[in-house]
């Protein structure tokens, strides 16, 4: 069997820093060669520095390390993407044209790109939106998420470059902090109850949208990833989803450990994307291509995060 060497772009964002440590278990910390823009410090690793926009030094890592896999999490997220549009349509498109191109030209037996639920827009249903729904997304994030899915779809039909993807939903984990998406609020919110009581809320009541925990989303990552290529029936990217709720929800059982806990709520320019987006979507096509099943529910995501935020007060 072929020894896998991964590179992991954006290996210093929120998804990056926990999926590098579970892949670094998968496959042995020599294997796994995290980059991003700028060094982590504690990072213990084999790290290097790279731009995913900058195609040269990317074949350069992938000659160097003979690598044969990339997870590309490098990206500019939906509530920053929307402050400079052009600026982050060039992040995003440009680094996944390359990771693209290098996985065509050095022949890499998977390329993992993820997409969003960011895809979807006003005009989707707002719960349970298909796998196939036409996506009309309203941020240049979105855009350029559905553009690599389509792109992705293309290395695959074109030329037989394995890429797998999934639209992950909102992200939420005690490990690491996140970079600017619109879904954020549902792991400040966590710090805030912790150190302060109080949390000002971006988004307002009743603001439901699609969510998963941190340990389920890497579980899906790995589990698409390992998944033979026959089972594999979408390759834009996989509807994903664990569960939806509210802030006003998430508070709630929030308040069941923290009973002093207070929340207001002060809407910004984010409410705009969260209003485009659906609450739920369906993800039944990956639960049978590869048997994804979400372990966490609100109840046991708030338990978790909150041992662990408590336990660990430098997390915090
Ligand atoms: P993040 O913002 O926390 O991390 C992104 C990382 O990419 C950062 O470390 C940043 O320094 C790096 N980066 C930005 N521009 C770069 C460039 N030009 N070259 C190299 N590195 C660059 O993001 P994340 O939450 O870890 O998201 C990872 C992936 O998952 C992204 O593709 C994102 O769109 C997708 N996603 C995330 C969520 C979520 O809730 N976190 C939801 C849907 C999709």
């Amino acid at each position: 069997m072929q020894r896998e060497k991964i590179l992991v772009t954006g290996a210093n964002g929120q998804i990056g820093k926990v999926l590098v440590a579970a892949l670094k278990k998968l496959f042995g910390n020599d294997n796994i060669i995290a980059t991003d823009l700028r060094a982590d410090n504690t990072y213990e690793g084999i790290f290097e520095l790279l731009d995913a926009t900058d195609s040269n030094t990317l074949s350069k890592l992938i000659m160097q390390y003979q690598i044969t896999q990339i997870y590309h999490l490098a990206a500019v997220l939906s509530a920053k993407g929307e402050t400079d549009p052009t600026g982050s349509w060039h992040i995003n498109m440009s680094s996944t044209l390359n990771v693209l191109e290098a996985g065509r030209i050095f022949k890499l037996s998977k390329v993992f790109i993820p997409s969003s639920i960011a895809v979807f827009g006003q005009s989707a249903p707002k719960e349970g939106v298909p796998q196939s729904f036409y996506p009309e997304p309203a941020t240049v994030y979105g855009i350029a998420k559905v553009a690599g899915e389509n792109w992705g779809a293309y290395y695959f039909n074109k030329y037989g470059l394995d890429v797998r993807s999934l639209r992950y939903p909102g992200v939420i984990g005690y490990q690491s902090a996140p970079g600017g998406g619109t879904t954020d609020y549902a792991v400040d919110i966590f710090h805030k109850a912790i150190k302060e009581k109080h949390y000002t809320c971006f988004l307002d009541k009743g603001t439901r949208l699609p969510m998963i925990y941190m340990d389920d989303a890497i579980r899906a990552t790995l589990k698409l990833m390992e998944a033979p290529s026959d089972q594999i029936s979408i390759r834009t990217a996989y509807n994903l989803q664990a569960l939806s709720f509210s802030p006003e929800e998430l508070a709630s059982e929030i308040q069941q450990y923290i009973g002093d806990f207070s929340v207001d709520y002060a809407p910004d320019f984010r409410q705009g994307i969260a209003n485009g987006w659906p609450a739920s979507i369906d993800d039944s096509i990956a639960r049978q291509d590869w048997n994804w099943k979400p372990a966490y529910g609100l109840q046991s995501l708030v338990k978790d995060m909150l041992d662990h935020l408590i336990e660990s007060p430098q997390l915090a």
